[in-house]
């Protein structure tokens, strides 16, 4: 599933592509993804618009557009979003497709139909965005992402750090396989009660959350699902990972095996020796 890594690696691989380009033909698909397709909104202000800026918020992509409509995308758990020369043959799976000025074509793709395309109307969109970044917690690179915003949130609950970590009020766009790999490096355990941790622990946490992410960006995303970049190349950061996938084999730290758990319905991979669980009780730092 792609997390943040993966679509800024997409945002950065599209940029160059899409920024100045106008959009001639809107296609889409028939089939339902985790929203109806905004089929008359995408004829109203999508085609024959002109991208201006193309930011992400969490894991959405933002296509901002001259005339103030934002053009929404949420990868969901497969979906991916590539350019490919209009030319070529569309694929199985591909939802929606932007046709570009540049003999581009922007495919949004997607066999789970997980994903979902919004558009903001342009008199909405400043309403809406608002709307919708309030929902969200702060970036990970932002300032107001650091220890005190966390303690001050965790105070009083017993939700695991895992869980926590990936809840996307308290932190934009951390999921399963970064909350695993945060808390190794971090030397937390996943199961650690929130209300249990210090004000040091949190720094550890966005420390970490700051290098790790900026490291797989740095290498292209991840492959772990379906993703691949923009430019239909492979990321290579699961070769990195320390502990995510890598039940029975030894930590890269220690020599221990590393273990794997389910819960909250995820599966979380962690090493028992770097990151041991303190059963202390009433200690909220
Ligand atoms: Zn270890």
């Amino acid at each position: 599933m792609p997390e943040l890594p993966e679509v800024e690696v997409t945002r950065r691989g599209l940029r160059p592509h899409l920024v100045g380009s106008t959009i001639q033909s809107v296609h889409w698909s028939n089939k339902r993804l985790r929203s109806p397709m905004p089929r008359k909104f995408l004829d109203l202000y999508i085609r024959d618009g002109r991208v201006a800026a193309i930011d992400r918020r969490a894991k959405y992509l933002l296509l901002r557009m001259t005339n103030k409509s934002v053009l929404l995308v949420h990868l969901g758990m497969s979906g991916n979003l590539g350019l490919f020369p209009a030319a070529g043959p569309r694929a199985r799976h591909d939802h929606l497709c932007l046709l570009l000025d540049n003999g581009l074509e922007l495919r949004f793709n997607d066999a789970r139909r997980f994903g979902a395309v919004y558009v903001w109307p342009p008199q909405q969109a400043a309403a809406l965005e608002n709307e919708f970044s309030a929902r969200l917690g702060p970036e990970p690179f932002s300032d107001e992402f650091n220890a005190d915003w966390l303690w001050r949130r965790a105070r009083g609950k017993k939700q695991a750090v895992k869980n926590f970590l990936m809840d996307s009020r308290m932190v934009a766009g951390i999921g399963n396989i970064y909350a695993s790999e945060i808390l190794f490096a971090a030397g937390i355990h996943p199961q650690t009660p929130v209300r249990m941790m210090k004000k040091a622990a949190w720094q550890n946490v966005t420390a970490s959350c700051r290098a790790l992410l900026a490291q797989a960006i740095k290498a292209g995303g991840s492959t772990i699902s379906d993703f691949l970049g923009a430019d239909g190349e492979p990321g290579y950061f699961q070769l990195q990972f320390k502990v995510y996938g890598r039940a029975g084999a030894g930590c890269k730290q220690c020599g221990q095996e590393v273990k794997k758990i389910v819960f909250g319905g995820r599966a979380t991979y962690f090493c028992p020796v770097c990151q041991p669980l303190h059963k202390r009780r009433n200690d909220s730092g």
